[in-house]
């Protein structure tokens, strides 16, 4: 039986609704699906009242980008209870940094030739979390740009023009506020750290597995078979869980299916009972 740990909806970057991320994770046979939006957790309660009195363990999680500057590091917290906590309350803190950011890069964008309101970014992306992918798709409708991924590789990633930064929490903060807050952090997609060599892989997990890390996602959409299996015996190495999911996004992130990935994606639901074990641990 297979599962999906990794998955955005509305709330944040995807472009289907929680209740139709439900909909999908049991029409393919998933036993747990967890909704892990950027920064948010205001897809979740949709999301329960669609799971409820169905076979599916809804997760309740989030998905944080750390400060790393090597490259891109993001902590998936998997359940995280929505309400008040530690970690929690920092995440209106994080989307209010967002939103500055959103419209600093329109106003950068529009310097740079092509016209884009922080007005149009907000229709975009509706009452959720808003983000890159958002302004990706209107650069695409307005025909600055073939696809998303060309509005990343041309303008939107860091080092490019119209890249802007935004406030993220240090990992070790990130990991701390994740287990006092009874949730369970997770490294995601690892190849986004930009790390290549094997010591440079062991430093870093020595230094977040102290702060109170328990998985490192092995089973990401896109890895070959000996890439997840590498990771996954990595994870084992260090007494981390292996975890994954699809990252699915809907048509932000196309050709990506929720569960499968690229179509040959197999999160194994045995991770489930193993990651949960460490939930509420506060
Ligand atoms: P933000 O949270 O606004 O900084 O944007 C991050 C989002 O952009 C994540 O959902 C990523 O999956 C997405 N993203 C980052 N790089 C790329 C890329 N090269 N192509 C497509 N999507 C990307
Ligand atoms: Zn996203
Ligand atoms: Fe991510
Ligand atoms: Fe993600």
């Amino acid at each position: 039986m297979a599962v999906d740990l990794h998955s955005h909806s509305t709330a944040s970057d995807g472009s289907e609704k929680p209740a139709a991320l439900i909909g999908q994770a049991i029409e393919i046979g998933l036993t747990a699906l967890a909704l892990t939006d950027h920064d948010t957790q205001d897809g979740v309660s949709d999301a329960m009242v669609a799971a409820q009195s169905t076979d599916l363990e809804l997760i309740p999680g989030t998905e944080l980008s750390l400060e790393y500057d090597a490259g891109g590091m993001h902590l998936v917290v998997l359940w995280l209870e929505p309400g008040p906590g530690p970690l929690q309350n920092r995440l209106a803190e994080l989307r209010l940094g967002r939103d500055q950011r959103n419209e600093a890069m329109a106003q950068r964008l529009s310097e740079l030739g092509m016209p884009l309101t922080a007005q149009e970014i907000l229709e975009e992306g509706g009452s959720g979390s808003i983000g890159r992918p958002h302004i990706a798709a209107i650069m695409m409708r307005k025909g600055y740009v073939e696809s998303i991924e060309e509005a990343f590789e041309l303008w939107l990633t860091s080092g490019k023009p119209a890249y802007i930064g935004r406030p993220r929490l240090s990992p070790e903060e990130a990991i701390q506020l994740a287990r006092s807050s009874g949730g369970v952090p997770i490294l995601a997609h690892p190849h986004t750290l930009g790390i290549n060599r094997a010591h440079e892989m062991a430093d870093l997990l020595n230094r977040l597995i102290p702060a109170g890390l328990i998985g490192l996602e092995a089973f990401c959409a896109g890895y070959r078979r000996h890439e997840r299996e590498g990771y996954a015996d990595l994870a084992r190495r260090f007494g981390l869980v292996p975890a994954g999911g699809s990252d699915f996004h809907g048509t932000y992130k196309p050709g990506l299916s929720l569960g499968i990935g690229y179509g040959d994606l197999v999160v194994p639901d045995s991770l489930v009972d193993e990651l949960r074990s460490h939930a509420g641990d506060a």
